[in-house]
């Protein structure tokens, strides 16, 4: 294992790497590697010599200095030091680490010396560089620190000697770390070859430019738009402007745009329900599949078109207005309304609009989702029905009953034209449950109901309240005459044989007449309960007649006994 870690110092490591071994207050070299060797033309024969052996004096005064302080502070410790060699100025990092024996004092300092003279030099020529511009033109300084853009000062192999402060922002790196490192190190490694083209093209002389894709300190991607521009002084190229613009943003956002226009084909070619892109003119600009399933046409029969072209001449001009609020309020619409399909038939259709704007906030498109409600609407009205309907008789419930009772009230008020309500409740009606069955006696609800409603106006109206209790309410009559008239026509028309299931029944009825007071204010259940009351007194007269309630007469006392069936 020691052998393998000896290799690998000796002839792996391209910096220098000495080993001295602490003997009294002097340091003897104990290892050198082939790097340090081969650079400093030294032998392993310098093995067990000590440093003032054989450096020249000045130079083992300085070394012996940097490794006492190891010694003293028993810690590691980095120092530069500019040696020249072949008459070339070299500079060195060193950094010297201490190694301890059992008793815990420093037996050996490791000194790894890394060669640095690159980064310097380029950070000399930088500062050089600088300083010439600097001095040719004030104004270059802040167009170079202050530009939003990165730029970085490049040699003319590409290696980074000064950037601005936009270019430590845009990469994450201190320009410092950068010194001396080709800009190629924080390049996509995809684009290195692009980096290779446009810094060959540059040295000729021209502005290159291209997309790199860049990787920041944390390991992200930037994509940036790089220009590089060669750096001339005195018409010679001395090195090449690197100038970053990071369009990550830019590119991100082109690229969700795309990802959505995607995802939105893939739905609207598949979705069920209409979906219709209308552009700032109110063209159709495209329409999904699925017109031809639901209406019959093909996409082309509607591009090109106005939006409206198909609806219902009724429907425009709600629709364009409904629109038009959706875009200039910026909300989405829902509205109703019915186009015709291929073979004719007006359907009814809901759509649901939502208006889309640019960055700039101008409208762009209409997105619209249509479904045909046409079944929808069928099951609703059938709702509606089943709710204000009876379903024995199909006559007009109680709920209907009160919505007409409070539109005729209106009426009264504004025209004053008089207003009635017949109560009627089937006499002994149990006693024909009991004879002849609950069907018999539901027959008998039916055509009681019917025989009613044909002794009636077409604008009055008849509902059932429940059991053997209908209302009758009359609008516009003339006086209470008119009451008592259709009361006698019902009285008629009850009395006409009754053949039903096979029987033959006897049917009558008892009636409770209420006239709305002219001048008084009155309600639905103040009038009913007259009316109540005047079928109460119709009862009690021995029933198969009717009674007209009279605002003179007193509640009879027996009636306040009785349970009201309001
Ligand atoms: P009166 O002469 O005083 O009106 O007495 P009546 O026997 O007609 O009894 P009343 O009006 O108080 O009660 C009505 C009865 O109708 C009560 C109930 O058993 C019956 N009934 C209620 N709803 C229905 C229905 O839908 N079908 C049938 N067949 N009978 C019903
Ligand atoms: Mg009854």
């Amino acid at each position: 294992m020691e052998k393998f870690y000896k290799e690998v110092l000796m002839n792996g490591i391209k910096d220098m790497v000495f080993i001295l071994k602490v003997v009294n207050d002097d340091f003897r070299f104990q290892f050198i590697n082939t790097a340090a060797m081969e650079r400093l033309n030294l032998s392993k024969r310098i093995v067990g010599s000590s440093i003032m052996d054989i450096e020249p004096k000045e130079k083992a005064k300085f070394l012996y200095n940097q490794y006492s302080k190891v010694v003293e502070i028993q810690n590691s410790y980095t120092y530069e030091d500019v040696y020249e060699e072949n008459g070339k100025k070299y500079y060195a990092e060193t950094v010297l680490s201490p190694f301890f024996d059992e008793k815990g004092t420093v037996d050996q300092i490791i000194a790894v010396v890394r060669d640095i003279t690159h980064e310097r030099n380029t950070f000399t020529n930088a500062m050089e560089m600088l300083n010439e511009l600097a001095e040719s033109n004030e104004r270059y300084h802040s167009l170079f620190f202050h530009n939003t853009d990165g730029i970085f000062i490049l040699d003319k192999m590409g290696f980074i000697s000064d950037g601005n402060e936009a270019s430590e922002h845009i990469t994450g790196y201190e320009i410092r770390e950068l010194f001396g490192k080709s800009l190629k190190e924080i390049i996509d490694k995809e684009d290195t070859g692009n980096f290779d083209n446009l810094i060959n093209e540059a040295v000729k002389g021209t502005n290159q430019s291209g997309n790199l894709l860049f990787n920041n300190k944390n390991g992200e991607q930037v994509n940036i738009i790089f220009k590089i521009i060669p750096l001339f002084i005195d018409e010679k190229i001395i090195g090449l402007y690197g100038i970053l613009k990071d369009v990550t943003e830019q590119i991100q956002s082109i690229n969700k745009l795309e990802e959505s226009e995607k995802s939105f084909r893939i739905i609207a070619e598949n979705a069920h329900d209409l979906i219709t892109l209308i552009n700032k003119d109110g063209e159709i600009t495209y329409v999904s599949p699925s017109y031809k399933n639901i209406l019959g046409y093909y996409q082309q029969e509607y591009l090109n078109k106005s939006f409206l072209h198909n609806v219902h001449t009724d429907d425009q001009e709600r629709f364009l207005e409904i629109v038009q609020n959706s875009i200039s309020s910026g909300e989405p619409f829902t509205i109703q309304f019915r186009q015709k399909n291929a073979e004719g038939h007006m359907i009814w259709c809901e759509s649901i609009g939502n208006p889309v704007f640019n960055h700039n906030n101008n409208f762009q498109h209409l997105v619209v989702l249509t479904r045909d409600i046409t079944l929808r609407r069928e099951y609703e009205a059938k709702l509606k029905y089943f709710a204000y309907h009876d379903s024995l008789t199909n006559l007009p419930n109680r709920l209907f009953f009160k919505e007409q009772f409070a539109l005729a009230k209106e009426q009264f008020l504004t025209s004053n034209t008089p207003l009635a309500l017949i109560l009627l409740d089937i006499d002994y009606f149990k006693l024909i449950n009991d004879t002849y069955g609950h069907d018999t006696g539901d027959a008998v609800i039916k055509e009681f109901g019917s025989r009613i409603k044909s002794t009636i106006r077409d604008h009055d109206m008849v509902a059932r309240l429940g059991g053997d209790e209908f209302v009758i309410l009359l609008s516009n009559i003339q006086s209470s005459n008119n009451a008592i008239e259709i009361a006698e026509r019902i009285n008629d028309t009850i009395q006409l044989p009754w053949k039903l299931n096979g029987h033959t029944l006897t049917v009558t009825t008892s009636m409770g007449i209420a006239t709305a007071p002219s001048q008084l204010i009155f309600t639905e259940s103040s009038l009913m309960k007259k009316a109540d009351i005047a079928l109460y007194e119709a009862k009690k007269s021995g029933k198969n007649c009717y009674k007209l309630y009279n605002d003179n007469c007193p509640t009879p006392s027996s009636y306040t006994n009785k349970k009201t069936k309001l």
